[in-house]
């Protein structure tokens, strides 16, 4: 089959088939864009290679020679040809865009005859020689596996002989001699066709390299997709001062505001900006110097936004004053842009809501949630780079990767300091609370990925010297130089760089997120709740959009300097008279809590679960807390100590919890089940609309069920009976046990709701302990014995599956369609889970108050 396609045969669909590069250059070329032409090897044939591997599959090359064929005719040069040389780029480029990562050799097809006879009728050997000493050393590098340094290092031995400052001032001889000296160092073969063969396997084989590998496993790319190769006619930025080369973005990526965003580099050639070793001026010098091709330019940036619908990352060269597009994709941006671009290309009427909310990562959002630098708050700031990447990071200095991962997986917080980062320095970003480069632009390596990782970056900033050899940082501001272990804030979003550590607050009030926010509010199906223990929770989860609370432990409305010795006097009481007397006192703090929850949630339901931890769990146990215990709560410090043994349990989890304490201590129950009611009427007669729910926890045969809601309807009649109220409640329970799933449908006739409790339903599921996987599931991950963290996001095959066991046995129950289920685990708040609960049809998710608005997007994307 077809493994060669020329730009006139893709389209921007194929990216499956040409790579991202490769099918975007194809449509920018059959939509009328300057492109200097090229063909493009498919992704299937890199798989093909790792079969054929170290040679080439049969037949491509006579396949891919017909359509040089076609390229030389376009341009009316030839391959090969030192008469008239037609000079090619070998490009990388998989489905899914991995920056950096696959190398790129430029004006392949040079040689000495070449260079000479390009010499003689360009008229401008300096750019000859320039380029084909970059040639020597971009193929050595790429193709040889040659250290780019050897190169370097030679050619600032040779400007230092000559006294020379900069790459200006070398003349055409000198480019000519690093020429000859390069040649002595490599063995890039003359013959242009041999080149392009050994190129087209190196891109190959470049899909398969440890840091290719490493970026893939980091960002979920699967290994099959493979890479294509583009081979494209080269233009030239480096032609003199009418030429250079730039990448701009056709709106801010960093704010989201639609001005186009552009840096360029005049007499310069791509990899110049990308390697971030010239810091780049923005499109104004264009501008000024070339207005007519600045105008073209926004036209460009017009057409392909307009033709993409989506903000487009550009690549560009201007040869001789003529623009020529060399790539383009849709750009990666921060949470910010990425939610105020979504809001003004509904306005603007480029896209609808619903690609809106789809194009927004529910990941990404955490960033709204997080605290920048608090405005009144006291700060010193000691240098200023570029804002390359939103968020605040605070931690100790750090100079290598490998030390960062280190030292962040014992505990610490580390800034990642480095001269400038490369694909090798991603595991020692992703470890940092933050990344500060001395050079390269906005799209620089560090700005780039460290965008994707949603990492804060300050990159650029020529106000620091940093010393890789001695692990220094010097301030140029004062001469201070810090070292290894001080600490330094960064801002990403101002560039700021500050002494020490600096006082946050949280903002979740953007307006634009909030459009957003109320976007998902119109298109999800599922309601989403929090879980929220006390007033204060409860509030936040109003703020942040929660319609009602799905899980209110209350037990943590036990803790607290004045109730937990009550709860202890409870548990440790001697018989049931003097429990009912401590559980008095306990009803009072309950009763207060509740209602005042239910005025904060006054029209939407909160669900009460009734006591669910061992006992065990409230009572200290080094022997002097124990005394203390004793002393205060008037009780005889050895019979406390025999009382809390007793209690001891070998597997708590699986131990006397849940119902079983219920039915164990009913009158527990009883106190829970009274506070609930009687905190409703009270609200209610403040005038709120209390909507009460209690939850039994911990089922596994229905007989449980049938005891412990019968007292829990026999507790709230009574209470109801008392105050001649009437109050509508309803009782349900937790569907957290594989036995509860299984036999659902014989639970369903006592309960009129239900909540899957992911967090226990999945220790249960695969015999994990929650407390305990830090032993094992770190290498369960990267050993890819599991996928994902069973905690983060629902499992499935496993625990999906009870699930789903468990919806057809409630629904298929009487009046089953009328009972809510919902999911109240840490994963309720993970956009994957959502996912999973609306395809099971369920009626809520629940999360911490912070993930409220994440799942209510998550939920709109899983409903559109
Ligand atoms: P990357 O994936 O690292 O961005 P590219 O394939 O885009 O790699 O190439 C790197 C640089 O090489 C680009 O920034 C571009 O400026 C330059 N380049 C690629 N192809 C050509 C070409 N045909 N002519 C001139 N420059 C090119
Ligand atoms: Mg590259
Ligand atoms: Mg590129």
């Amino acid at each position: 089959s077809k493994r060669v396609y020329l730009f006139n045969e893709g389209r921007k669909e194929d990216k499956a088939l040409l790579g991202g590069k490769g099918a975007n250059l194809a449509e920018m070329s059959n939509i009328g864009l300057p492109v200097p032409p090229g063909f493009i090897i498919s992704t299937a044939t890199c798989l093909q290679y790792f079969d054929s591997e170290p040679n080439l599959p049969s037949g491509l090359v006579e396949e891919y020679m017909t359509a040089i064929k076609i390229i030389e005719a376009q341009t009316g040069k030839e391959f090969g040809n030192p008469e008239n040389p037609l000079l090619f780029s070998v490009r990388s480029g998989a489905a899914i865009s991995m920056p950096g990562m696959l190398d790129t050799v430029l004006s392949l097809g040079m040689n000495d005859e070449v260079a000479a006879a390009l010499a003689r009728k360009s008229g401008n050997p300096r750019w000859v020689y320039d380029t084909y000493r970059r040639f020597l050393q971009m193929f050595s590098n790429v193709v040889l596996g040659m250290k780019m340094e050897v190169f370097d290092d030679l050619l600032v031995a040779y400007k230092a002989s000559k006294e020379y400052r900069s790459d200006t001032d070398m003349q055409a001889t000198d480019w000519e001699e690093m020429v000859r000296r390069y040649k002595e160092v490599t063995t890039v073969p003359a013959d242009p066709h041999e080149q392009l063969q050994l190129a087209i396997r190196a891109v190959f084989s470049s899909w398969m390299t440890p840091r290719a590998i490493k970026y893939r496993q980091y960002n979920d790319i699967p290994e099959t997709l493979g890479t294509g190769v583009t081979v494209q006619s080269m233009v030239f930025g480096n032609m003199g001062e009418d030429s250079g080369t730039g990448v701009a973005f056709t709106r801010n990526p960093s704010t989201g505001e639609n001005v186009h965003f552009g840096e360029y580099l005049q007499n310069a050639c791509g990899e110049d900006v990308v390697a971030g070793i010239r810091t780049p001026e923005d499109l104004t010098g264009l501008k000024a110097q070339n207005p007519q091709l600045y105008e073209e330019l926004l036209r460009v940036f017009d057409l392909l936004e307009k033709h993409y619908r989506d903000m487009q990352d550009i690549e560009f060269t201007v040869e001789k004053g003529k623009l020529y597009v060399l790539q383009c994709r849709s750009g990666k941006r921060t949470a910010k842009a990425a939610v105020t671009m979504a809001v003004e290309m509904v306005e603007e009427g480029l896209i609808s809501k619903e690609e809106a909310l789809l194009r927004i990562d529910a990941k990404q959002m955490d960033f709204f949630l997080h605290p920048t630098i608090d405005p009144s708050a006291a700060k010193t700031v000691v240098a200023k780079g570029l804002p390359a990447s939103p968020g605040v990071g605070t931690g100790v200095l750090c100079f290598t990767s490998d030390e960062a991962e280190v030292l962040a997986k014992e505990g610490q917080d580390v800034l990642l300091v480095r001269k400038e980062t490369t694909a090798e320095d991603v595991h020692g970003m992703k470890s940092a609370k933050g990344v500060l480069t001395q050079h390269g632009g906005m799209t620089s390596h560090a700005a780039v990925v460290a965008r994707g990782m949603g990492a804060p970056c300050v990159s650029g900033c020529h106000e620091i010297e940093v010393d890789n050899a001695k692990e220094t940082l010097t301030l140029l501001r004062s001469g201070r130089v810090l070292h290894k272990g001080d600490t330094l804030t960064i801002d990403g979003s101002t560039g700021e760089v500050m002494e020490g550590k600096v006082a946050l607050i949280r903002s979740t009030s953007d307006a634009d997120f909030q459009k957003v926010l109320d976007w998902a509010d119109e298109l999800r199906r599922l309601r989403v709740k929090a879980n929220a223990d006390t007033p204060d929770d409860a509030r936040k989860a109003r703020e942040l959009g929660a319609e009602g609370i799905g899980l209110s432990r209350t037990e943590h409305m036990f803790f607290g300097p004045a109730r937990i010795d009550v709860v202890r006097e409870m548990i440790l009481a001697n018989d049931k008279a003097e429990r009912l007397k401590s559980l008095e006192k306990l009803f009072v703090f309950q009763k207060e809590d509740m209602r005042e929850i239910f005025s904060v949630m006054s029209g939407f339901p909160v669900t009460f679960r009734l006591l669910d931890p061992p006992l065990h769990e409230f009572l200290p146990s080094e022997p002097k807390d124990i005394a203390a215990l004793a002393g205060r709560i008037g009780k005889d410090a050895t019979l406390v100590a025999n009382k809390i043994k007793a209690l001891e349990e070998v597997n708590p989890m699986l131990g006397l919890r849940g119902c079983r304490l219920g039915l164990a201590f009913p009158e527990i129950s009883e106190m829970q089940v009274r506070a609930v009611i009687h905190a409703a009427l009270e609200a209610k007669a403040q005038g709120y609309d209390p909507r009460p729910e209690i939850m039994i926890p911990l089922v596994s045969v229905a007989k449980e069920l049938e005891v412990a809601s019968a007292l829990v309807h026999a507790t709230a009649g009574q209470v109801l009976e008392e105050k001649k109220a009437v109050l509508e409640y309803k009782v349900g329970t937790m569907l957290e046990l594989p036995r509860a799933c299984l036999n659902a449908r014989s639970l369903a006739p006592m309960m009129e709701f239900a909540s899957f409790g992911t967090n226990d339903l999945t220790q249960s599921t695969f015999g994990f302990s929650r407390d305990d996987i830090g032993g094992f599931l770190p290498r369960y991950l990267e050993e890819k014995i599991l996928e994902k963290d069973p905690f983060a996001t629902i499992d499935v095959e496993g625990v999906g599956q009870l699930m789903r066991v468990a919806v057809e046995g409630v629904r298929g129950a009487e009046g089953g369609d009328d009972k809510a289920l919902g999911v109240c685990g840490e994963q309720g708040g993970d956009p994957k889970s959502v996912q999973f609960c609306e395809e099971l049809g369920l009626n809520s998710v629940s999360c911490s108050p912070f993930r409220v608005p994440i799942a209510r997007l998550a939920a709109a994307q899983a409903a559109i």
